[in-house]
């Protein structure tokens, strides 16, 4: 492989790069879509089993605006058959922004000379916890430029702080990073430190695309980020995220290489992606990306309608990145898990900022800053069930992605009950009171559904216990 220096290069034929440029474009030059054949692939995929690049190709392939429907309505059938009417949620937490990098698409890159950099004290997370707790957080991700001084050992201090926070009932359950490769060693400091999901996005799958864009720092090296995971699940960490910059090159090549690098875990680890994340670019301080890949809302849709297709078992983010119509329009065709009353700006959540961004001290531009009781409020209205759930992992229900899809009936047993809990106790510790009769209503509706007599009688059991003050159980 000519960009395979020795030094990276992986004894393990299992572990050889396994993202080939020709390949994918093989399939999606020579890949055609027909109606029997994409309702054929739409069948399998609601069969629950995930889809292999050819398949793939004829979704991206399809042009036909009424199959196009077909193929999100497929993903909606889907989404509530696996996970029912659950939308997750977290809060994204910028903990330090040096970086020795110089991404062209980033507010943070090393050569922005204008972009005010920050690294939070002990004191300045705590209280930035300490805020997110008060909004009710259950869940967050903490976030990282690449630089000497957020080593794994950093990394793994600032984690045991964030799970040491406790206010009044609140505490963060699950810390997810996103943050730079590190090595098997660097993975193992921070996997014991009781991380959930390490996240890392190759932002372009295509090798020439990607020099193009890293232009400096060690995250020039498209292999060694590439590879990156695939030593995560060697140091025992095997709840992984990925995810690719939607608008640096063509998306349908990004999509076929999300599922190829989804193979790649599968083969080698028996277990797949924990979640997969498609931002888009959004406006930087300095950014500099040539408008010819940009992603349309239409191809947008689909493209996370055909991700979810493709992938049925793995939870799949979106961001504040993307504007309120957005995504309220994608939640119903696969998003299993978004942000909610995100501030990018460090130190932003305990000291209140005017509402304008300031994108010399935040990474991108958003587009929905809502807060959390905000879209809480919205997600009950149109149905959905809002969840701080953090049970498998904490149980040590490992792969538990897998469980909600393999295990039947996974779903009425575990997660909605659990989800059930957690709104629960935002109802009872945070939501307003218009909030708090809307959402006993929802569980009340949820509660009717559950055709598990024994556990239904649990559940109301542990409701009266959380309504006298009880916290943190779940099944
Ligand atoms: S994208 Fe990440 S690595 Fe690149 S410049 Fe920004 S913070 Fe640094």
């Amino acid at each position: 492989m000519k960009f395979y220096p020795e030094e990276y290069r992986i004894k393990d034929q299992r572990m050889k790069p396994f993202i080939d440029p020709e390949e994918i474009w093989d399939y999606l030059n020579n890949t055609e879509s027909t109606k029997e054949r994409v309702r054929e692939i739409i069948a399998k995929s609601l069969n629950k089993e995930r889809l292999n690049l050819e398949e793939t190709a004829v979704l991206v392939n399809t042009k036909d605006p009424e199959l196009i429907e077909e193929i999100k309505q497929g993903a909606k059938t889907l989404k509530e058959k696996v996970y029912g009417n659950r939308i997750v949620l977290f809060a994204p937490l910028y903990v330090g922004n040096k970086c020795t990098n110089n991404c062209k698409y980033c507010g943070f890159r090393v050569t922005n000379k204008d972009a005010v950099r920050q690294t939070l004290s002990d004191q300045e997370l705590i209280k930035e916890v300490e805020a997110l707790e008060d909004n009710g957080q259950k869940r967050l991700i903490l976030v990282y430029g690449e630089h000497q001084d957020y080593s794994p050992e950093f990394i793994a201090e600032n984690v045991k702080t964030v799970y040491s926070v406790k206010k009044g009932n609140g505490e963060i359950r699950r810390v997810n990073i996103n943050a730079a490769p590190l090595d098997i060693d660097g993975f193992r400091i921070v996997k014991e430190s009781g991380i959930g999901t390490y996240q890392v996005f190759q932002e372009t799958y295509h090798p020439e695309e990607y020099a193009k864009y890293h232009l400096g720092g060690k995250k020039k090296d498209y292999n060694y980020r590439l590879t990156s995971l695939d030593r995560a699940q060697e140091a025992g960490l095997d709840d992984v995220g990925i995810g690719a910059l939607f608008g640096l090159y063509d998306w349908r090549y990004e999509v076929l290489a999300m599922i190829r690098h989804t193979n790649h875990f599968e083969a080698c680890y028996n277990v797949g992606p924990h979640t997969l994340s498609f931002p888009r670019i959004q406006d930087a301080s300095t950014i500099d990306v040539d408008p010819k890949y940009m992603v349309n809302d239409d191809d947008f849709v689909k493209l996370i309608a055909i991700l979810r297709l493709a992938v049925p078992y793995t939870g799949m983010i979106l961001t504040a990145r993307e504007s309120i119509r957005v995504r309220r329009e994608v939640m119903e065709f696969g998003v299993s898990q978004i942000d909610g009353g995100t501030k990018l700006e460090l130190g932003s959540y305990h000291e209140s900022q005017n509402e304008d961004q300031n994108l010399n001290r935040e990474q991108f531009a958003i587009n929905d800053n809502r807060s959390l009781a905000e879209i809480i409020d919205e997600l009950i209205d149109n149905g959905f069930l809002p969840s701080f759930c953090t049970a498998c992992y904490r149980l040590g229900r490992t792969g538990e992605h897998f469980m909600e899809f393999s295990v039947p009936g996974f779903i009425k047993r575990y997660c909605t009950p659990n989800a059930i809990l957690t709104l629960a106790e935002y109802l009872e510790d945070y939501a307003t009171p218009k909030v708090v009769e809307k959402g006993w209503k929802i569980i009340d509706r949820e509660m009717a559904d559950l055709d598990n007599f024994k556990r239904v009688e649990e559940l109301q059991n542990r409701l009266g216990r959380i309504k006298s003050g009880e916290r943190d159980m779940y099944f």
